[in-house]
């Protein structure tokens, strides 16, 4: 038994570093990338080693400069054109690669489309753990990150620890961390890696990428959000909040009821099962404030909560709560809006 401890203490030992993964689309970076190394360098605070960032893809360098002035100190960088478009096969073995060569002890990717893909690959892969969509990263006194979710729909926070396998994985939605400030003159190392990789060998081609053209409505990146829930009783009703969104420059979104009742499309659902969004202004417009939507909006700047119940849950979540009917409330608001 103690010479299992001293093995598993001695791999543990042998991994060290934090490492976000630098998610980018035609050398375009997600913006989670950024946020993932705010709260990455936190834990590199904690643990004492480099905040370091996994870049792959084809001309992709200046993401590795980008990626200092948000915090990293050293970017490992994968630049060939194999990797030019996401495709789950070289960038697992990439990434696979990679961290047999260097080893790090915690690896940060976005929930997104492609770091939810890949993540899952990679950790199945390395035989390790991966906890998705955190809402909260921390360390132990163990150097064992303590990685929180929410589970059971919601109802409870789970804390996940993977304290015998390394990497550890997490995996953290847009927009539920805080955005680091970046800063100008910052450098860093950056270790050019090859990966010899032969493209006859990948089973996946692109053959074309065509553009969603109705993908009209941003949600996730809005600074003024105004929300409906079951409250609004039909979806013509939703033209009050349109024109109260309009008057802001904001954009409407919806509760889970409100996506059900197929009053809206559901890129426009905040919550668990929908989008996190972190507004200037979240209006909540007869919307209860069940665990799971408010997990999606509560780190909005301000929250302003129209409910008739005074007793709703989303006015704990509230910097202005507004008891009342909002079939009169919401047209006054616009209106006064309209006259400032
Ligand atoms: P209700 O809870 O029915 O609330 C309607 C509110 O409108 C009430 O508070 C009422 O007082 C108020 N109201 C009615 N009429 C008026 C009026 N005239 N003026 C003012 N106020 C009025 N929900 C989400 O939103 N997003 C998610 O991503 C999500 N994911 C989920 C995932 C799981 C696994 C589960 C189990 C549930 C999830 N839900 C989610 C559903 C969630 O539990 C709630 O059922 C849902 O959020 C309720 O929507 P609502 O607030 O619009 O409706």
């Amino acid at each position: 038994e103690d010479a299992e401890e001293a093995a598993l203490a001695t791999m543990l030992a042998a991994y060290r570093g934090v490492w976000v993964f630098v998610e980018q689309t035609e050398g375009e970076p997600a913006k989670v990338s950024w946020e993932l190394m705010g709260v990455g360098a936190q834990l590199a605070k904690s643990l004492g080693v480099e905040l370091c960032a996994m870049v792959i893809g084809e001309n992709v360098e200046h993401l590795c400069h980008e990626a200092f002035a948000y915090g990293a100190t050293k970017a490992y960088l994968l630049d060939q054109k194999v990797f030019h478009f996401y495709r789950t096969e070289p960038y697992l073995d990439a990434c696979c690669y990679l961290i047999a060569k260097y080893k790090p002890e915690i690896i940060l990717m976005g929930a997104t489309g492609m770091g939810r893909d890949l993540a899952g690959a990679v950790a199945t892969r390395v035989k390790t753990g991966l906890t998705a969509d955190c809402t909260g990263l921390d360390v132990d006194d163990k150097r064992n990150l303590r990685q929180t979710r929410p589970a059971f729909g919601g109802n409870i926070m789970a804390t996940i620890m993977c304290d015998k396998f390394r990497p550890q994985m997490a995996t953290v939605r847009p927009h539920v961390m805080q955005m680091p400030e970046k800063t100008g003159d910052a450098t860093g190392e950056i270790i050019q890696e090859r990966f010899e990789i032969d493209e006859a060998s990948i089973l996946t081609k692109v053959l074309e990428i065509i553009k969603d053209k109705k993908a009209g409505v941003d949600i996730a990146g809005a600074e003024f959000i105004v929300s409906g829930g079951r409250g609004m009783m039909a979806p013509e009703n939703f033209t009050m909040l349109q024109e109260l969104a309009d008057e802001l420059g904001g954009v409407v979104g919806a509760s889970r009821s409100a996506v059900d009742a197929g009053w809206m499309p559901h890129d426009r659902q905040v919550g668990q099962t929908g989008k996190t969004v972190r507004p200037k202004i979240y209006i909540a417009c007869g919307i209860s404030g069940a665990i799971q939507h408010l997990v999606g909006m509560q780190d909005s700047d301000v929250v302003i909560a129209i409910n008739r119940d005074k007793e709703a849950p989303i006015f704990q979540v509230a910097t202005y709560g507004i008891v009342g009917d909002l079939f009169q409330i919401v047209p006054a608001l616009t209106q006064c809006i309209r006259e400032l």
